[in-house]
């Protein structure tokens, strides 16, 4: 805006001060000329002074006007005298006389440029008079006016060319801003599948993008959340239907002999206590999830730890026929024991769970360069290859009849995977060569642990 007020009027005011310049270049000069022949007098009467001033060039001046030092006009050419104001003449008169000097001023307005000059006459030494000139030029204000016009026409296109564009490019921006307002608003609204189109290159295809993929993560952790409380929800719907089964079947059967009653209520007891350890590891998964890192850890001896395991565990591997066999080399961690003994404990007893009878379970625990690596190896029935990217996933069971009626929940690998990261450790599963199951956990080693 301020480019286009200078272009309208710089210019216009460059070419009039250049007129002002070559207006006094040429009426002083044409001044002092009337000036010089009047000096030439012998004596000052209005009828010397006209013959002279006749004789000398004045045809472009509006008036030329020859006075004595009282300011009686001795003679004067009055040709068209538009625009004349007498009292800028006599001023410039009274100091041409006064103070001996030549004077100049010239205005434009109306489209005119108005012209005043005087200079003294000097006979002898002294100040006899002065010569006054107007002049009144329309032709060159015509030209500064025209291009007054021209330039305004060029800064009003200009102007209108640049409003033009800065609405086109507001509408445009407004437009995109809109898209991704819409965009927050649906996503707001729990429509995770919204995706902004992105074009462009400029900052708001980034936020565009930036946009997308949070939306990304956002619809990947509702899918997760929806299918966890679904999954949930079954997982509690079903002991629970099954108790309501059993407990209708006792109530509405007349005379139910006692060894039946003591089977269902068996059953009863066997569902409660699946509830309970469900409740139990979902409170445990929660309490992960809300507080991600671990508590205050200490240095911990895993070979202590997995003794303990293998001890509480013995008397189950006995009544499955599976033997538990042992191989410890000093190993430290910084974790909690507590923490490090549930680890071990769900990953041997799922190696004793999915066991055969006659089968091995192997737990190994030990250094393995700047890492502590805790094996357990089963040869039991293994898991198949396509179920295995899944089996750390909450509620995923391989055969989801059979692992119910072995009492699990499919929580117990998800709870071991969150348990283990917490520790700054990894959990991997593999097949065992030879048939069976390998689990490995890998923490970083606490090379100062004391035993
Ligand atoms: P669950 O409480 O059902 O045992 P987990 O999360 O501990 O749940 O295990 C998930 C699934 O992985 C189990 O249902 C089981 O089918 C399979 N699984 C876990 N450990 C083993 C293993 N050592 N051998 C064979 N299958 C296993």
């Amino acid at each position: 805006m301020v480019a286009i007020v200078a272009l309208n009027t710089y210019p216009v005011a460059i070419a009039r001060d250049l007129v002002f310049v070559s207006k006094e270049n040429a009426i002083l000069p044409q001044t002092l000329q009337i000036g010089s022949s009047v000096e030439l007098l012998e004596r000052m009467t209005p009828n010397t002074v006209g013959q002279v001033v006749r004789l000398t060039e004045t045809g472009n001046l509006s008036r030329v006007s020859v006075m004595n030092t009282n300011m009686d006009e001795l003679y004067s050419v009055r040709n068209d005298v538009t625009g004349y104001d007498e009292r800028v003449l006599f001023s410039l008169v009274n100091i041409a006389v006064s103070q001996r000097k030549d004077e100049f001023r010239s205005f434009f307005n109306d489209g005119a440029f108005m012209s005043y000059a005087a200079v003294p006459i000097v006979d002898g030494g002294q100040v006899v008079g002065a010569v006054g000139v107007y002049e009144y030029d329309a032709a060159e204000g015509a030209i500064v006016l025209g291009l007054r016009n021209d330039m305004t026409s060029i800064s009003l296109g200009l102007g209108a060319a640049a409003m033009v564009v800065s609405v086109l490019l507001s509408q445009t921006m407004g437009y995109r801003l809109r898209r991704i307002l819409d965009a927050i608003k649906n996503v707001r609204e729990g429509e995770y599948t919204y995706r902004i189109a992105v074009t462009g290159h400029d900052e708001l295809t980034t936020l565009s993008q930036e946009f997308n993929s949070l939306t990304d993560r956002l619809q990947k952790t509702e899918e997760i959340r929806r299918r966890f409380v679904a999954d949930a929800s079954h997982e509690l719907k079903t002991p629970l239907a099954a108790i309501r089964l059993l407990s209708d079947s006792i109530l509405e059967t007349e005379n139910m002999d006692g060894e039946t009653v003591k089977e269902f209520v068996g059953g009863i007891r066997e569902e409660s206590e699946r509830l309970a350890r469900t409740t139990g590891q979902l409170l445990e998964l929660t309490k992960l999830d809300n507080n991600p890192s671990a508590a205050a850890r200490v240095d911990v001896n895993c070979v202590e730890v997995a003794q303990r395991v293998a001890a509480t565990l013995s008397p189950i591997a006995r009544r499955a026929e599976v033997e538990l066999v042992t191989h410890f080399d000093r190993a430290h961690i910084m974790a909690t024991s507590d923490e490090l003994f549930q680890i071990v404990y769900n990953l041997v007893e799922n190696a004793i769970k999915y066991n055969r009878p006659g089968g091995e379970v192997v737990l190994s625990v030990g250094r393995d360069g700047e890492k502590v690596k805790i094996t357990v190896e089963d040869t039991g029935i293994g898991i198949p290859e396509e179920d295995m990217p899944y089996i750390f996933d909450r509620f995923y069971r391989v055969e989801k009849s059979r692992d119910r009626d072995e009492g699990g929940t499919g929580l117990g690998l998800s709870i071991v995977k969150a348990t283990v990261a917490r520790h700054g450790g990894e959990v991997t599963a593999g097949p065992r060569p030879g048939g069976g199951t390998r689990f490995t956990v890998a923490f970083p080693a606490y090379t100062q642990g004391k035993d």
